[in-house]
C-alpha cells in the first residue's frame, strides 16, 4: 500500500493523534510539510546508490523516506522514543532504514559508521534540531569522521554565519571552525511556513563538503581554536584585548604574538582570515612555553 504523503497536514494530524504525540519545543520539533524540500535535501545531499546516510532527528520520517528511496542504507539517530511507534508505521515499506534511539551528541559515531556502512561512501543529511546546531556540526567535523559531506537545514542566520568566509563581516567562531574542516555553501532558503508547527524564524539548507586536509597549516589545533574562540569572545573588542584575556597574557606579550604574526593588534576578530588565525596560533605556540606563567607543573 503506498504511503500517504507525510507532508500532508491531515495525514500528520491523524498520525500524531492516533499515537497521542504532542510536539516538544525543547527538542526542536518542527516537521517539514512543504513537499518540495525533502527530495531536494536528499538529492543535493548526495543520497544515491551505494551511499550510506546518517540522518539526525527523524521526526515522523518525512526526510528519512526520501533518503531511503535513494540511498543504499539510512541510519537515523532520534532522541525521542515517543516517535518510534510512528516511525515503524511510516517507514514500514523500507528495509534499508534503522533508527538509533539516542542523543546524537552521545552516539559513538566512528563505531556506528564502521558497523553500519562498511564499503559505502557516507554522508549526513538532516533537518537539525536548532537548539544544538553548533554542537552537532562541531561533533561531526572535529572527530574527522570518514564522511563526504554534511547537508543540513539550519536557521537562516546560522546558515549565513556558517557560510561566511573568515575575514568577512558576518563571520564568527563557527565559520572559522567550519571552514577549517570543510567547504561550506548555501543551497537554498526555506520559509517558516514550510514546517509544522511553524517556527519563529526562516531556515536554509547548507552543504559542507568535508576537506581531505585543512586549508591552513596548524601545529596545535587546540591552541588554534582557543585563539579563534578567544578572539570572537567579545566581537566588538580588538584582538589585543580579547586574546590577552583568552591566552592569559599581558598586553605587551599579546601584542608581540599578534604583530609577530603580521596582524594588526587593533583588528576585530571578524576581519581575520584563517591564515591570520593560524599565524597567531603559531606565534603563541612559540612564545607561550617560554613565559614564566606557563612553566608551572601541568603546563
Ligand atoms: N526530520 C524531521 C523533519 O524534517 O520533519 C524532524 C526534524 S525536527 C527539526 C528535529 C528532530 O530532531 C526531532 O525529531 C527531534 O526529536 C530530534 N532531536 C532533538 N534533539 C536530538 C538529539 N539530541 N539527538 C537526536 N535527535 C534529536
Amino acid at each position: 500500500m503506498p504511503m500517504e504523503p507525510l507532508t500532508n497536514r491531515s495525514v500528520i494530524r491523524d498520525l500524531l493523534q492516533r499515537h497521542g504525540f504532542t510536539f516538544s519545543k525543547a527538542l526542536g520539533q518542527n516537521f517539514i510539510i512543504n513537499p518540495s524540500i525533502c527530495p531536494r535535501i536528499a538529492e543535493q545531499g548526495g543520497a544515491a546508490a551505494g551511499v550510506g546516510v546518517i540522518e539526525i532527528g527523524a521526526g515522523i520520517g518525512v526526510l528519512t523516506a526520501e533518503l531511503a528511496r535513494r540511498a543504499q542504507r539510512v541510519v537515523c539517530i532520534e532522541i525521542d522514543s515517543r516517535l518510534l511507534p510512528i516511525l515503524s508505521e511510516t517507514l514500514a515499506d523500507f528495509s534499508n532504514v534503522s533508527i538509533v534511539n539516542e542523543d546524537v551528541l552521545k552516539v559513538d559515531l566512528p563505531a556506528l559508521i564502521a558497523r553500519e556502512f562498511a564499503g559505502m561512501e557516507v554522508v549526513v543529511c538532516a533537518n537539525l534540531p536548532y537548539y544544538i546546531t553548533s554542537p552537532i556540526l562541531m561533533a561531526l567535523l572535529e572527530q574527522r569522521l570518514p564522511i563526504r559531506s554534511v547537508t543540513v537545514m539550519v536557521q537562516k542566520e546560522a546558515a549565513q554565519r556558517i557560510c561566511a568566509p573568515p575575514g568577512t563581516r558576518e563571520s564568527g567562531a563557527i565559520s572559522a571552525a567550519v571552514w577549517y574542516y570543510s567547504q561550506p555553501r548555501l543551497l537554498f532558503p526555506v520559509s517558516r511556513g514550510s514546517f509544522l508547527p511553524a517556527p519563529a524564524v526562516d531556515s536554509a539548507v547548507i552543504r559542507l563538503d568535508v576537506r581531505a586536509a585543512p586549508p591552513v597549516a596548524v601545529a596545535d589545533e587546540a591552541l588554534f581554536f582557543r585563539v579563534v574562540r578567544g578572539a570572537f569572545g567579545q566581537r566588538r573588542k580588538t584582538i589585543l584585548n580579547t586574546l590577552s584575556a583568552a591566552l592569559k597574557l599581558d598586553k605587551e606579550q599579546t601584542r608581540r604574538i599578534i604583530e609577530g604574526a603580521g596582524v594588526s593588534p587593533g583588528a576585530r576578530a571578524e576581519a581575520l582570515t584563517l591564515e591570520e588565525f593560524a599565524a597567531i596560533a603559531g606565534q603563541a605556540g612559540e612564545l607561550l612555553p617560554q613565559l614564566p606563567q606557563n612553566l608551572g607543573p601541568g603546563d
